[in-house]
């Protein structure tokens, strides 16, 4: 009885926290065993934000220093949709969550990464196709419920100059890749995704009109991470992503900082 007591007890230690799984993952990480890449860009300056009307760049300016005033503190100002940021489902769509209001079950989840540099590098226009998402599948795994699919479009190498990273024409259009409103419609109905995330400036690519899949994303109820960092650094598949963005009251979105835990 006391060796089956033993079994018993080893079989759901396995199952709660054993590697692989997403708790042994989060064990692993509190103990400084689990590699762990940091998808956030630091915020600075020099933060490419959503370059329309009232937006600003990040401004930040020391109010207190130790010198001085025996305490160093700062203060800033930035718009919500700067730097590594999330978009709430109210930021397209009436009547939706502000990103204060987000639980927390929908912003930790499993990532799956789509890598579609072999097309952005000859088409700064490209967006995810519905047969993207299929081949992807086919390699790897169905995307499983509640997945949070990333995409790398390889437009982090432009992160540092804003001007190559909004990549505009003669005509003042932006011109950098994004998702279809097809491939956003199939993550939803098809396969229940918890949000979506791109290494550019938005979900919709920078030629594409009327944000299509901003209203699909939104629309649903659902987040869209931009300017994601180190895309390049993860697996297709087996990464668990924890999300936490600021807490606005009633914001549209705002900045957040996202970890991914790879599996030892
Ligand atoms: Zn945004």
């Amino acid at each position: 009885m006391k060796i089956f007591l033993q079994i018993f007890t080893l079989g759901l230690t396995l199952l709660f926290f054993g590697r692989g799984s997403s708790a042994g993952i989060l064990e692993d990480a509190m103990e400084g065993k689990a590699p762990i890449i940091d998808l956030t860009y630091p915020l600075n300056e020099k933060n490419a934000y959503w370059p329309v009307g009232n937006y600003t760049p990040f401004k930040y300016e020391v109010i207190a220093n130790i010198k001085r005033d025996r305490v160093f503190s700062g203060r800033y100002s930035t718009p919500e949709h700067l730097g590594t940021h999330i978009d709430a489902p109210n930021h397209f769509e009436l009547n939706k969550p502000s990103v204060d209001q987000i639980p927390f079950e929908q912003l930790v989840g499993h990532a799956v990464v789509i890598d579609v540099t072999d097309k952005t590098n000859k088409d700064a226009d490209y967006v995810l196709l519905l047969s993207d998402i299929l081949l992807w599948e086919k390699v790897n795994e169905q995307i499983p419920d509640g997945a949070i699919v990333l995409l790398n479009t390889g437009w982090g190498k432009r992160w540092h100059d804003f001007e190559i990273y909004k990549n505009k024409d003669n005509n003042d259009r932006m011109r950098f890749p994004g998702y279809s409103k097809e491939a956003a419609v199939f993550l939803v109905e098809k396969r229940h995704i918890k949000g979506i995330g791109i290494d550019t400036l938005s979900g919709d690519c920078g030629n594409c009109s009327d944000f299509q899949v901003h209203h699909v994303i939104n629309g649903a109820g659902k987040f869209i991470l931009e300017n994601v960092a180190n895309l390049d650094k993860l697996p297709p598949r087996g990464a668990t992503l924890i999300i936490a963005p600021i807490k606005i009251e009633g914001g549209s979105g705002g900045q957040c900082r996202i970890w991914a835990l790879l599996p030892r």
